[in-house]
């Protein structure tokens, strides 16, 4: 019975028009639609045990129906709610999480942890109704300094615990663009990444331990160990699992000591390839720089039109940091292996300052632009052609003004691309059948030139229809994971898998 309830699940919903994990729904949409699982009466029971921690007022159901997902923006704005919950549950304790579960799982009605809601993907997108669990008010921090490491609750935000940190001396090391409307758990839950990735790495580097609340509501531990050798690593299985699972409720990170010394370097090159090998060479030699970005020609003029040294070129931009010694052998060795012409410091120092502006898709999708961003990761020996594959492919679906990309982050074996792209729907097509197209044009040639569909924003509802010929028979080990942990099918159904 219930991998038939997994089976259908993308099917089976009234109502919705779904392609591509595309829900169109309208508000008189989702009040006629059934209910799934007795969700009146876990409501009830829960406002029995939470009291006032429980919320169906409109304004908050209205809050949760969408995350950033770039299409139910455009739906808002011409007033189309991707998806209504019937509550959304604010829990205060572990215990309170626990409950949430435990009712849910007993009545049969969907739930989705939300953290920051800054997911990009539709991950948080209440599709079948049911409960929203905002996991923000979760957030105690706590510093274990011998240990070089944090204890932060899931729903601690990105910039408040980096703020704890260097107030203290230490860095986590970890900032996504999203650092400010991000959570921990969220980070742990899509498996995320931040801008100084190179030398720090991405979450799954920094996740020592956690807790998580599993159906049918069981809090479990994985403690934070150096390192275990007691099976296959359990911790793995809640990083990057996008609340299909469970929900997390409590992380313990590595901490590193705050840098010494920190060195800006630019580099202006004649080719994407000549800028990728040069990295390929840093890295090579054990160099770990911090931060790594090589913009595209398009890219470059875009974010670096100020700067004469780098008009027209492919440009890079480096930060070395760490103890001063190291950092300073380090930008020896970048110096020596890039192969460019230095650019100095100032467009690091920009980049610095405006890493954090994401302000085109609020100013042009009102005036019915469609921009996103797609990023994917290949190895080295493919790197060059999926870049060109990828472009050319978005460039070749009618109402594509732009396509570029750039590295962002970087390995011993390959690179992520972050591609960006802007159109407007031709006559005839709307902003999500135009946006699908795109999209679909870019897993086409990154599946077909080795890439993996995702290095950092997970899978979600967008991309699940992509998910299987990505994984292959592995897909089947997932949704048999999927419901062995959660055999009624109440976490986040239709997230990630179907
Ligand atoms: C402007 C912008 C820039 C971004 N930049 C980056 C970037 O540089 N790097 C990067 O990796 N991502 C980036 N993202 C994507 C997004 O911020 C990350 O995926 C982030 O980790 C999501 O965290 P959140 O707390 O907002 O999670 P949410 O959006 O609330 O949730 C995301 C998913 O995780 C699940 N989830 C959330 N919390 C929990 C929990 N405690 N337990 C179980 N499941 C949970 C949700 O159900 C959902 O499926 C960016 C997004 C935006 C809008």
């Amino acid at each position: 019975m219930a991998p038939q309830v997994l089976q259908n699940a993308f099917i089976c919903a009234c109502n919705m028009c779904i392609r591509g994990g595309i829900l169109t729904l309208t508000f008189d949409e989702v009040l006629k639609r059934p209910k799934r699982g007795s969700v009146d009466e876990a409501i009830a029971e829960l406002k029995n045990l939470l009291g006032d921690k429980v919320s169906t007022k409109p304004a908050d159901l209205f809050s949760y129906s969408h995350d950033y997902w770039l299409i139910t923006f455009h739906w808002l704005l011409k007033g189309k709610v991707p998806a209504l919950p019937d509550a959304v549950v604010f829990p205060e304790s572990e215990e309170d999480v626990v409950n949430a579960v435990r009712v849910a799982h007993e009545k049969g009605v969907p739930l989705y942890p939300y953290g920051g809601g800054s997911g990009v993907l539709g991950g948080t997108v209440p599709e079948y109704g049911g409960i929203v669990v905002d996991l923000k008010r979760l957030r105690d921090l706590r510093l274990y300094e011998d240990d070089l490491m944090v204890e932060a609750g899931a729903g601690v935000n990105g910039y408040y615990i980096e703020e704890y940190l260097n107030r203290r001396g230490y860095t986590l090391g970890h900032f996504p663009q999203s650092l400010y409307p991000s959570t921990v758990g969220g980070w742990v839950a899509t498996k995320a990444i931040g801008q100084f990735s190179t030398r720090y790495g991405g979450i799954e580097d920094m996740v020592l331990g956690l807790r998580a609340v599993i159906p049918p509501g069981k809090l479990i531990e994985l403690k934070p160990h150096p390192r275990t050798a007691t099976g296959p690593d359990l911790r793995k299985l809640f990083v990057g699992s996008e609340g299909i699972f469970g929900i997390v409720t409590r992380v313990w990170l590595k901490v590193r000591p705050y840098p010494e010394e920190r060195f800006l370097l630019s580099f202006a090159s004649e080719s994407l390839e000549e800028a990728l090998d040069s990295v390929r060479r840093i890295l090579h030699r054990g160099a770990r720089p911090a931060v790594v970005r090589i913009y595209d020609r398009v890219e470059t003029k875009r974010h670096f039109y100020k700067f004469e040294e780098l008009y027209g070129k492919i440009g890079t931009v480096i930060i070395v940091e760490g103890d001063s010694r190291l950092a300073r052998a380090e930008k020896e060795i970048v110096e020596r292996e890039f192969k460019g012409v230095p650019a100095g410091e100032e467009p690091v120092r920009h980049w610095l300052e405006t890493r954090f502006n994401v302000k085109e898709i609020s100013e042009f999708a009102p005036i019915g632009v469609v921009i996103d961003t797609i990023e994917v990761a290949v190895n080295w020996s493919r790197a060059a052609e999926l870049y060109e594959n990828v472009i050319r492919a978005m460039k070749s679906v009618k109402g594509t003004l732009m396509a570029s990309a750039h590295a962002s982050h970087f390995y011993d074996q390959g690179v992520c691309f972050y591609f960006t792209f802007a159109g407007v729907p031709p006559r005839g097509r709307s902003a999500g059948e135009f946006y699908n197209a795109v999209w679909d044009a870019a897993m086409r040639a990154t599946l077909d030139s080795g890439g993996t569909i995702s290095h950092h924003h997970g899978i979600g509802r967008h991309r699940r229809g992509w998910l299987a010929e990505e994984l292959g028979d592995a897909y089947e080990v997932l949704r048999k994971v999927k419901l062995a942990i959660d055999e009624k099918d109440v976490m986040n159904p239709g997230n990630m898998v179907m």
